[in-house]
């Protein structure tokens, strides 16, 4: 799923393609956006593509007179761009297509693509409600604003892995992040907001930003580059010579069993209840809960791991006689 590094990528990548171009074309397949057009079909033609930005894992794009498109990549979506003038066939997984002369860029899988006019933070509820975004274009990560949103009241009892997927609290972190930012602060994927030290909130606010740059940057890469090489050249820490260089991106995520970088303990994997909003986004909307997988290394995260132990069955009699026998013969 792309989080927040991913989609900055797509908005750099779109925004270097159609920014300050005119539009020649532009199509959507999503039931809204393709009503509004064929309603306008005279909107979009001509109009200078002013801006494109990403704000967490949602991504839109500003034209001349105050007018635009958003769109949320979800699970399986990706934008691709094209020089201008190529054909392009249309995919049936194509949901938006805008072309200018010099480019084409097209949107397959996504579900949410929609036109707005107006301005974007007014506009699209989605964007209004965003905690800080985790790779600002301009200063600093809004530490300050950060930590407001996760110590107020309703998050206290929470869980800081859960919490860290609320999109309201900060916005762009996802499966891969949450799971390497928790490790490189040492804290306990379990533990509850209200619990967290000011020293390891301090981590926290130091590490978000600083991991989604890195990944941003490295392209996914999460590990600072010393712990990269390792994990390309020393066999152990991977779990194959095939997957060796998509094993070698994390620091615990998808590396159940394998030695941390640090301490050696087989990272573990478990299942942490988070909650999700109606659009898929990982926010913690009380009434749709569901689990994602959480990666940690238990020493390391100091994670009490008799908190995933069964009850334990009542022993059989006959197991019980059997150990006394066995004992008996021993002596
Ligand atoms: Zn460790």
């Amino acid at each position: 799923m792309p989080e927040g590094p991913e989609v900055r990528r797509y908005a750099v990548q779109l925004a270097n393609a159609l920014e300050n171009q005119p539009v020649t074309h532009l199509s959507a397949r999503t039931r809204d956006a393709k009503a509004f057009l064929s309603e306008h079909p005279d909107l979009f033609p001509g109009r200078i593509i002013e801006r494109i930005r990403s704000h967490g894992k949602h991504l839109f794009g500003v034209f001349e007179g105050e007018i635009g498109f958003h769109s949320h990549l979800m699970m399986w979506g990706r934008w691709s761009v094209y020089g201008g003038g190529e054909t392009i066939e249309i995919d049936r997984r194509e949901r938006a297509r805008i072309e200018t002369p010099a480019a084409i860029a097209i949107l397959l899988s996504a579900p949410v693509f929609e036109i707005f006019q107006g301005e974007p933070y007014q506009k699209i509820e989605n964007l209004r409600t965003l905690g800080p975004d985790i790779l600002p274009y301009d200063g600093p990560f809004d530490a300050a604003l950060w930590r407001k949103r996760l110590l107020s009241e309703e998050n206290l009892e929470r869980e800081i892995g859960a919490v860290l997927l609320d999109q309201r609290i900060s916005a762009g972190i996802g499966n891969y992040l949450r799971a390497d930012i928790l490790f490189f602060c040492r804290i306990d994927p379990y533990k509850r907001v209200g619990e967290l030290s000011s020293a390891e909130l301090a981590a926290l606010s130091e590490e978000i930003p600083r991991v989604a740059r890195r990944a941003f940057e490295g392209e996914g890469v999460s590990v600072p580059p010393a712990l990269r090489e390792r994990l390309l050249s020393d066999t152990s820490l991977s779990y194959g010579a095939q997957i060796r260089e998509y094993g070698a991106r994390h620091a615990v995520f998808r590396r159940t069993n394998l030695p941390c970088l640090v301490c050696e303990t087989p990272v573990k994997q478990k299942k942490q209840v988070v909650y999700r909003t109606p659009d898929g986004d990982d926010e913690n909307e009380p009434g749709d809960e569901r689990a994602r997988i959480i990666y940690f290394c238990p020493n390391c995260q100091n994670v009490d791991m008799a908190r995933f132990e069964r009850v334990k069955k009542p022993r059989s009699k006959r197991a019980a006689i059997g150990e006394r026998e066995a004992s008996a013969s021993e002596a």
